[in-house]
C-alpha cells in the first residue's frame, strides 16, 4: 500500500493490512490504534532484560491503563506498578492478582493507602510522613516499601526528573535508619526499597549508575524482599530519523553482572525490580487524526487538525517529538519533497501546537495524520478541555482483526457527573 508518508507502519505492519483511513471512517476521528503484536513483543523485551530467576519486570500502569492492553501485558508475564485507587481499579479489571500489584504511590490519604493495602502486594511510602499515615491506619504486619531519593535524578525534560534533592519524591538516604524505626514502632515488615530516578534514558550508563548506588543504598538493610530499581526506560521517537534503540543486550549484560556480584557479596534472596512505564506500550499506538484545514499565517504554513492537546498532551507539556505520517484517499505514491508546517489542534489557545515547523511533504485539507509512538502517555493524559470528547481506542490484533478496547465519548459522558440544575 503506497502513500504520502507512510513507510515506518508499513515497514512494521503496524495496521495488520486494515487502512488507516477506513478506520477512521469506521470509528470516529482522532483514533487511538494499538498493535498487540508490538506490545507483546515490548514486554517481552523487559521481561527478559536480566536473565536471573530473581528479576521481575513490573509494568508501570500509569503510561497506559486500558486492561485490554494490561491483559496482554500480564499474559506475558510481566508484574504490574500502580499509583492510585482507580489504576488498581483498571489493573484489578485485567486480571492482575493482588500479588502481581505493586502499590508506588505519592502524597495519598490515610483512605488510600487502607483500600490499597487491601489489594495490592506491598504498598510503597514516600515520605517519613506516609509511612506514619500507613502505620496508624493498616494493621499490623502489614507490608511496606520505602522509597528513597538517592540523591541523583535524570530524564529528557526536568517535569519528569524524579529524583535529587529538587524534587518531591523519595526518603533521603540520611532518613532511611528513621523509616526503619517507624517500621518497627507500627510493627510493618520492611518489604523493599525502591527509587525511580527519571523517565526517558536513551543510554545504559545513568540507569546503571543509578542501579549501583541503590544497591550500595540496600546493602545495610537485612531481609527485604524487593530492591526495586524503578523505570525510564526510553524509546526513539525520531523514528524517520532513524533513531538508535536503546541498546537492551548492553543494558542487560551490564546489569545482569552487577545484580549477580550483589547476590554473590551479601546473600541477598528477594527479588529485583524494575518498573518500566513507556518502554512496553508507547510504539504499540499510533494516534490518528484529520486534518480539518490548511492556511498560511504570514509565513507559517498551518496544518490544522482535530487532534489537539487535550488528546495529545505531551508536546504541549514537554515539548515532546512525535513522528508524523499522513494518509491520503486513493493510496498515492510517497511524496519525499518536504517543506516546514506546523501542525495543531482544535482547541482554543495558541500553545496547543503539535509540532512546529516540521518537514513533512505538503499536507492536505482530508488528509489522514498518524502520530507515531503514541501509546504510552498519550490516551492516560487525555482531557475533556474545551468540553471535547476524548476518542475512541482500538486493538490490531495478530491477525489484523480490530477489536473496539474503549468507545468514543459521546457529549452525554460530559454532563453526565453534572448534578440536575433546579
Ligand atoms: C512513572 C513511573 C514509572 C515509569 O516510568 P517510565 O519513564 O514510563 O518508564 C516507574 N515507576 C514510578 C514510581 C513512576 O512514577
Amino acid at each position: 500500500m503506497a502513500n504520502i508518508r507512510s513507510s515506518y507502519t508499513g515497514g512494521v505492519n503496524f495496521f495488520g493490512g486494515n487502512d488507516p483511513l477506513e478506520l477512521i471512517r469506521q470509528y470516529g476521528s482522532p483514533l487511538y490504534v494499538y498493535n498487540e503484536e508490538m506490545l507483546r513483543r515490548r514486554s517481552g523485551e523487559m521481561r527478559d532484560l536480566v536473565k536471573l530467576p530473581s528479576f521481575k519486570a513490573c509494568y508501570s500502569a500509569k503510561a497506559n491503563a486500558n486492561p485490554h492492553l494490561l491483559r496482554i501485558v500480564r499474559s506475558e508475564g510481566l508484574l504490574v506498578d500502580s499509583m492510585s485507587l482507580g489504576e488498581l481499579l483498571m489493573t484489578r479489571a485485567a486480571g492482575f492478582e493482588s500479588d502481581e500489584i505493586l502499590f508506588v504511590c505519592n502524597n495519598v490519604s490515610a483512605e488510600e493507602f487502607k483500600q490499597a493495602q487491601a489489594s495490592s502486594r506491598v504498598v510503597s511510602v514516600d515520605s517519613l510522613s506516609q509511612l506514619e499515615l500507613f502505620g496508624k491506619n493498616v494493621p499490623a504486619g502489614s507490608r511496606v516499601m520505602v522509597r528513597v531519593n538517592p540523591g541523583i535524578g535524570a530524564g529528557h525534560h526536568k517535569k519528569v526528573v524524579t529524583a535529587g534533592k529538587e524534587t518531591k519524591f523519595g526518603v533521603n538516604v540520611e532518613d532511611l535508619p528513621r523509616a526503619v524505626e517507624l517500621c518497627e514502632k507500627y510493627k510493618l515488615q520492611l518489604f523493599g526499597i525502591n527509587q525511580h530516578i527519571g523517565s526517558l534514558f536513551m543510554e545504559p550508563d545513568k540507569f546503571l549508575a543509578a542501579a549501583a548506588r541503590l544497591l550500595e543504598i540496600v546493602e545495610p538493610f537485612k531481609e527485604l524482599e524487593i530492591i526495586d530499581f524503578g523505570g525510564g526506560y526510553g524509546i526513539p521517537y525520531h523514528k524517520y530519523e532513524n533513531e538508535a534503540r536503546l541498546d537492551l543486550a548492553d543494558l542487560g549484560q551490564r546489569f545482569a553482572a552487577m545484580l549477580e556480584e550483589f547476590t554473590a557479596k551479601t546473600g541477598y534472596r528477594g527479588r529485583f525490580v524494575i518498573e518500566p512505564g513507556r518502554y512496553v506500550p508507547a510504539e504499540s499506538g499510533v494516534l490518528l487524526g484529520s486534518v480539518t484545514a490548511v492556511k498560511n499565517n504570514g509565513p507559517v504554513r498551518f496544518v490544522c487538525t482535530d487532534v489537539g492537546f487535550n488528546i495529545l498532551p505531551r508536546p504541549m507539556l514537554y515539548d515532546s517529538f512525535h513522528d508524523v505520517e499522513i494518509y491520503r484517499q486513493g493510496n498515492p505514491a510517497p511524496d519525499s519533497r518536504t517543506m516546514p508546517q506546523t501542525l495543531v489542534g482544535n482547541i482554543c489557545e495558541s500553545g496547543d501546537i503539535l509540532a512546529r515547523d516540521r518537514e513533512l511533504p505538503e499536507v492536505q485539507e482530508g488528509d489522514v495524520l498518524g502520530f507515531l509512538d503514541a501509546g504510552a502517555y498519550c490516551f492516560a493524559m487525555s482531557s475533556n478541555y474545551n468540553q471535547r470528547v476524548r476518542p475512541a481506542e482500538i486493538l490490531i490484533d495478530r491477525a489484523g482483526k480490530v477489536k473496539l478496547i474503549r468507545r468514543r465519548e459521546v457529549p452525554e459522558d460530559l454532563i453526565a457527573m453534572v448534578t440536575p440544575l433546579d
